[in-house]
């Protein structure tokens, strides 16, 4: 029986970027509220474990000293820093006060779902609020202040493990891909929207790694109304073959859903089916499994992706009937998306082609895809 767990606590939605940011808390609070509501951790082999917030110590594995102090300092309404020095600012990266506290709670959860991971303790933990990946080591980017990933990732290689990262949110997962491209003990593939239609702008078939690293950088980008069929005949062709090949022994995955045809941030078509599947496929090649919540910007939806995820991830089946006490605070629905959108054969063509052809360039270019 696998042994599962959710790293979450309240915490992590009483302070953040505002109602009006689409980071806003209530998507981790209704994420939250969902699992409850299906009383997912009652069961024998799966828990609900509170954060704790990381140390400085644990920040400066990835954040250099100066980007530390003055997240704090902002946080705290001192004005020893310029915030568009670290990239703050209105916009994606509003200061706010306790967003020190937040940021480091997200790394500490982060670092706990990797102890249990790591010790045994679980087969696979998942931190709802986590997925920082656009963070930089001395700026915020992206809606994202501490990369918790790469501050776990190099804490896993700092004992000696081999990590393979794999990130589906919709947003190429630029932070933790810089973070180790000069190295071949850790592989990271990022699935997502092309970089020529939506932030952060890279994540290009061409960006393979440097020096030692080289071909330990995969990126598979998308063209715009990507739906569930492509997605996933797309993520097979490159991921299970490369994760094969690489023979990591903890699997991290970024689960964003803002893969979603409903997400107001991006342009793919995926439902809750492609979504699920694709988590499913992450979890058959993952011998230990680290997962994040990532991005999903539309409150009806993450709940739900969320959920079906953790189902995959702890082997429950939750009806597809939403539980009362959620349907009575946010309307009836189910758990699965009843219907699917329509995409236009001829788009679904051009969106064909694109994976296609990204996936036969980066046949040529990484010897983890080669026969
Ligand atoms: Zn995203």
């Amino acid at each position: 029986m696998v042994k599962a767990a959710v790293v979450c606590s309240e915490e992590l939605w009483q302070t953040g970027h505002g109602e009006n940011h689409p980071l806003r808390p209530e998507r981790l609070r209704r994420g939250y509220e969902l699992l409850t509501a299906y009383e997912a951790f009652d069961g024998q082999h799966s828990r609900l474990i509170p954060a704790r917030p990381a140390t400085t110590e644990e920040l400066l594995l990835f954040h250099s000293e100066e980007y530390v102090r003055a997240v704090q300092s902002l946080s705290h309404g001192e004005s020893e820093y310029a915030p568009g020095r670290y990239n703050f600012g209105p916009g994606d990266n509003p200061v706010f006060e306790g967003m020190y506290e937040l940021a480091a709670l997200k790394v500490g959860a982060a670092l706990v779902a990797t102890e249990l991971v790591t010790s045994g303790e679980a087969d696979v933990a998942f931190s709802l609020a986590g997925g920082m990946h656009h963070a930089r080591p001395n700026y915020a980017h992206g809606f994202c202040i501490f990369n918790d990933v790469a501050v776990i990732i190099h804490s896993m290689l700092s004992r000696g493990l081999k990590v393979a990262y794999v990130d589906i949110d919709v947003h190429h997962g630029d932070g933790v891909q810089e973070a180790f491209y000069d190295t071949d003990r850790v592989l990271t593939v990022s699935v997502h929207e092309s970089g020529s239609f939506i932030f952060p702008g890279t994540g290009f078939v061409r960006e393979t790694g440097q020096g030692v690293g080289r071909g330990f950088a995969v990126n598979l980008p998308l063209a715009p109304h990507t739906d569930d069929e492509v997605y996933v005949w797309a993520f097979e062709q490159v991921v299970p073959p490369l994760l094969e090949w690489f023979g990591p022994d903890v699997v991290v995955s970024q689960l964003g859903v803002d893969t979603h045809y409903l997400d107001p941030l991006a342009h793919l078509t995926l439902t809750t089916q492609g979504y699920t599947k694709v988590v499913s496929m992450i979890k058959n090649l993952a011998p230990r499994w680290i997962a994040f919540g990532g991005g999903g910007y539309e409150a009806s939806v993450m709940p739900r992706a969320w959920t079906l995820a953790y189902g995959i991830m702890s082997d429950i089946e939750f009806p597809d009937e939403l539980p009362p006490a959620y349907a009575a605070k946010y309307g009836p629905g189910t758990l699965r998306d009843p219907d699917k959108p329509h995409v236009e054969p001829r788009t679904k063509d051009v969106a064909r082609r694109h994976a296609a052809l990204a996936i036969s360039e980066l046949k040529e270019r990484i010897p983890g895809l080669r026969p």
